[in-house]
């Protein structure tokens, strides 16, 4: 049965907020739809500002307790939820896959890399170390301590509904925060499953709270969470045009400002490549999630002698192993598009880089709803749209280059900096590229580069701030001089 009922266990149809089940103060609602069929899975609170005031009171004043828990506990507690998370695994990824449309198999790969962070901060919660540093006089010491910063706020997206929560909400309740989150419109129920399941793990009330909304209420959450003095912290994912809003936003109070924009990925391909390794890579890198991360690759580069031949393994591999469908269906591999405004940023893409010139190798069909054919586009340029913007779909767009130089001058042609790519057999080129690349994520021979033990984040415009990894909590502590003197 794929309807919301089916998981009325782990999912109520209302925000939550200081551990209790909340409606909209205006009495709202707003549809939720699955972007496969486009019915209505279900409606829930459509909140304003007001009620993202009181999330935040209730947060802070849960922060008062929990800030003085010991990190043992926070670690038990992260460690129960964990636990909880696996157990109800094929749930979790089924309303994933109701609410996102991604394919099943992928829903199950993306509650792994979740829960993989929920545990990792469960570990890393109770290693938050200060500094003892040795001074120059005799009479003082220098120390350093690290405490949770605050009350945080959270803005998160639908293309990882499970996953972009754990990588913020777990760093932030492992360090002693406690959270306000603004989950995507589109897929505001995987959410809330997890808040169900926090609840269930002992997490007290008001440490973590889900305000959810409308796309026309985000504005004035998102505005209400950046310029609150309450909220110390403000964590977003989404796109680039967002994430410099909430910065401008958050100036008034001088707040901590994580940001994940969006990227704009090269993908080297240079002629001393193990050429099926790097069609490998890119399906696994363009095509996972139908193209909706933002470290996928936006623009392949591929070096002049190895073009043709690269283009044609390419386009053989993706007949063979992409098929667009429900993602309810096992067959299925490409699920739709989050929504109508995604597919038609897509068609107007392919519909730019073919009036510049671009051919169309495969694909290049929108098919019925939110499905658009897996596209192979050749010969793209610098003048297209779909070099400089973040594609967002499944349009492998293949731009041919000459010299080393060239590919490092076009990969570095832009004002993102998330993930960049490289294939190379010769390990001298290796190291020159990965220094080169102006990125926060470089994946040399490999695709798929995020996991729960490596840092994700952005140079540039791509972002501030570190997720995952030993730097994923700094972005929630603060740093404190002791100086004991008179000794
Ligand atoms: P996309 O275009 O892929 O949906 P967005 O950056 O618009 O990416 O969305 C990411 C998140 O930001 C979502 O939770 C969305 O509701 C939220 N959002 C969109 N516009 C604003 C805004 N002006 N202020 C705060 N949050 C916003």
């Amino acid at each position: 049965d794929q309807t919301l009922r089916s998981y009325h266990r782990l999912v109520h149809e209302k925000a939550y907020v200081n551990g209790q089940w909340a409606e909209a103060s205006s009495g709202k609602t707003f549809d939720v739809y699955n972007p496969s069929t486009q019915e209505k899975i279900g409606c829930i609170p459509d909140m304003n500002s007001g009620d993202t005031e009181r999330a935040i009171q209730c947060a802070a004043e849960a922060l008062e307790s929990w800030k003085e828990t010991t990190a043992k506990e926070r670690s038990t507690i992260l460690r129960r939820w964990v636990d909880l998370c696996n157990e109800n695994k094929e749930d979790l990824a089924k309303i994933l896959t109701l609410e996102m449309g991604k394919p099943l198999q992928e829903s199950i790969g993306e509650l792994n890399y979740g829960i993989g962070f929920l545990e990792w901060f469960a570990e890393e919660a109770r290693r938050v170390y200060g500094d003892i540093v040795p001074s120059p006089a005799k009479s003082k010491k220098i120390l350093v301590l690290k405490q949770p910063i605050g009350v945080t706020g959270m803005i998160t997206p639908w293309n990882f509904p499970h996953a972009m929560i754990t990588r913020k909400a777990g760093p932030a309740i492992a360090a002693g925060c406690t959270v306000v989150l603004k989950p995507a419109e589109d897929t505001p129920y995987s959410a809330l499953a997890l808040c169900e399941l926090a609840e269930k793990a002992g997490l007290p009330s008001g440490v973590l709270n889900v305000v959810t909304c409308s796309r026309e209420n985000s504005a004035d959450v998102g505005k209400t969470l950046c310029k609150s003095p309450t909220v110390k912290q403000i964590s977003f994912t989404g796109s680039t045009a967002v994430g410099k809003i909430l910065l401008e936003q958050s100036a008034s109070t001088v707040k901590r400002v994580s940001l994940e924009n969006g990227g704009n990925a090269p993908f080297i391909v240079f002629e001393t490549a193990d050429i099926d390794k790097a069609v490998t890579g890119v399906m696994g890198s363009k095509f996972r999630n139908t193209g909706q991360a933002c470290i996928c690759a936006n623009r392949i580069m591929v070096q002049d002698s190895i073009y043709e031949t690269f283009l044609e393994a390419l386009s053989k591999r993706m007949e063979q192993e992409l098929h667009i469908g429900d993602g309810f269906n096992p067959k299925s591999t490409q699920g739709p598009l989050i929504n109508n405004r995604a597919v038609e940023k897509i068609e107007a893409l392919v519909q730019d880089a073919k009036s510049n010139g671009a051919k169309i190798f495969l694909g290049g069909q929108r098919k019925e709803g939110n499905f658009y054919e897996p596209t192979l586009i050749r010969d793209v340029t610098t003048d297209m749209k779909c070099y400089k913007e973040e594609q967002f779909g499944p349009m492998a767009a293949v731009i041919r280059f000459k010299t080393e130089e060239e590919a490092i001058y076009l990969a570095n042609n832009t004002s993102s900096g998330l993930a960049g790519y490289v294939f190379t057999e010769n390990i001298s080129q290796m190291w020159r590229i990965a220094e080169k690349l102006e990125f926060g994520i470089v994946g040399v021979n490999e695709g798929l580069p995020a996991m729960p033990e490596a840092i994700f984040g952005g140079w540039k415009e791509s972002g501030l701030g570190r997720e995952g990894g030993k730097y994923g909590m700094e972005d929630y502590l603060e740093i404190k001089y002791v100086c004991m003197g008179g000794l």
